[in-house]
């Protein structure tokens, strides 16, 4: 196959604002996020596109992920062929040792104008898709706990069913309040997640979520900080519902750790956590090996994002608890996608077009545009 030269790279800066502030144990999105583009075309005139969505509390600074984009990529990126991806990948993890965002968002575009380049969608690129919907998680994240309960009947009105309660950001006393509530105006079959997002300290975590198991949650999201997997290992051998980490586990050799140490039931998936598609595969390869489920998880991501998240669920086995990609539609003021980010039922609909199977919307760009480099 001859070769497909990438001749220019340009990365952005966008300012997306949200529609409501958004809390978790971890830190508050008060008004907006700065995400980072990256867009590639090819001798062939074919354009890609990727995004890098940075949280510097989880798992790094937009500015980092320009820095790994405009300034540590570029050399190699620019004059390469499309087609070697996985060559293309090495490098960069070779350039540079964090900015897994940054990461995420050059195969993403790496991967869009390969499936343009010969007319296929993402999900045939990694192995075909065994499912076509995904199952979407809402999370009731909102400081202002009374907007979320009047957003409900809408959510409940599309069919949405999973629910994920962040959690560990107030009191004991609120997150126990906030659940009861939760259950006595949910229906009976809503599936309640609960997500502390790194919000307990350790040495009294397992009394508090013995009150939490309480309300039926279906799994406990990353309770107690990042780097205390033995603790982690302690709580999920100790609890009755299962344990998921999030935080705990960026890369596939964070996954084989917590695999030796049990330090968990359940792991989150993501793109921006671990570098890519491929080392979330990787991930989910190790967790289905040791009888580990993977969920799909998100940044504050748009449309774009989203959907390379979305197509490597629907191919990838292992991460069969559904997803929580709702930002474009539900946390953000405006996506970026010239059509509306396909939802049907409360579940994605995962798109049959090539590549991303998804259009930016250039005037969208050019309006949350901040900063750009070519
Ligand atoms: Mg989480």
């Amino acid at each position: 196959m001859a070769a497909l030269t990438i001749t220019s790279m340009t990365v952005r800066t966008l300012r997306l604002p949200v529609r409501s502030a958004r809390s978790q144990g971890v830190g508050t999105v008060a008004d907006g996020v700065t995400n980072v583009f990256v867009e590639l075309t090819t001798d062939a005139g074919i354009t890609g596109w990727g995004e890098a969505a940075p949280w510097a509390v989880f798992t790094g600074t937009a500015e980092a992920a320009v820095g790994a984009l405009h300034v540590h990529f570029r050399p190699f990126v620019v004059g390469a062929d499309a087609f070697r991806i996985e060559e293309i990948m090495g490098r960069a993890r070779q350039a540079v040792v964090h900015s897994p965002e940054a990461k995420a968002a050059l195969e993403m575009a790496l991967y869009d104008i390969v499936g343009r380049a010969i007319g296929a969608p993402l999900h045939v690129l990694l192995g075909g898709k065994l499912r076509d919907t995904v199952p979407l998680s809402i999370s009731i994240a909102n400081p202002d706990f009374e907007k979320d309960l009047e957003a409900l009947p809408a959510l409940l009105a599309d069919g949405l069913r999973l629910f994920k309660v962040k959690t560990g950001f107030s009191t004991h006393a609120a997150d126990l309040a906030r659940l009861e509530r939760l259950r006595e105006v949910m229906p009976d079959e809503v599936d309640l997640r609960v997500d502390f997002n790194q919000g307990l300290d350790c040495w009294d975590a397992l009394p508090k979520l013995r009150d939490v198991e309480a309300f039926a949650p279906t799994f406990i999201e990353q309770p107690v900080p990042a780097d205390k997997m033995e603790v982690m290992a302690d709580l999920a051998a100790a609890l009755d519902t299962p344990l998921m980490a999030d935080e705990s586990v960026f890369d596939p050799t964070d996954a084989l750790r917590a695999v030796g140490l049990r330090a968990a039931d359940l792991f989150s998936v993501k793109i921006h956590k671990s570098g890519g598609m491929g080392p979330a595969r990787a991930i989910a390869a190790i967790a289905e090996a040791a009888g580990i489920a993977c969920y799909g998880g998100s940044m504050f991501e748009t449309g774009l994002s989203c959907m390379a998240g979305a197509q490597m669920i629907a191919a990838t086995r292992n991460i069969s608890l559904g997803c929580e990609f709702y930002q474009p539609t539900y946390y953000l003021a405006e996506d970026v996608l010239a059509a509306p980010f396909p939802v049907a039922n409360g579940e994605i609909v995962i798109p049959d077009g090539p590549g991303l199977g998804v259009e930016v919307d250039p005037d969208r760009i050019a309006k949350y545009e901040t900063a750009r480099w070519d």
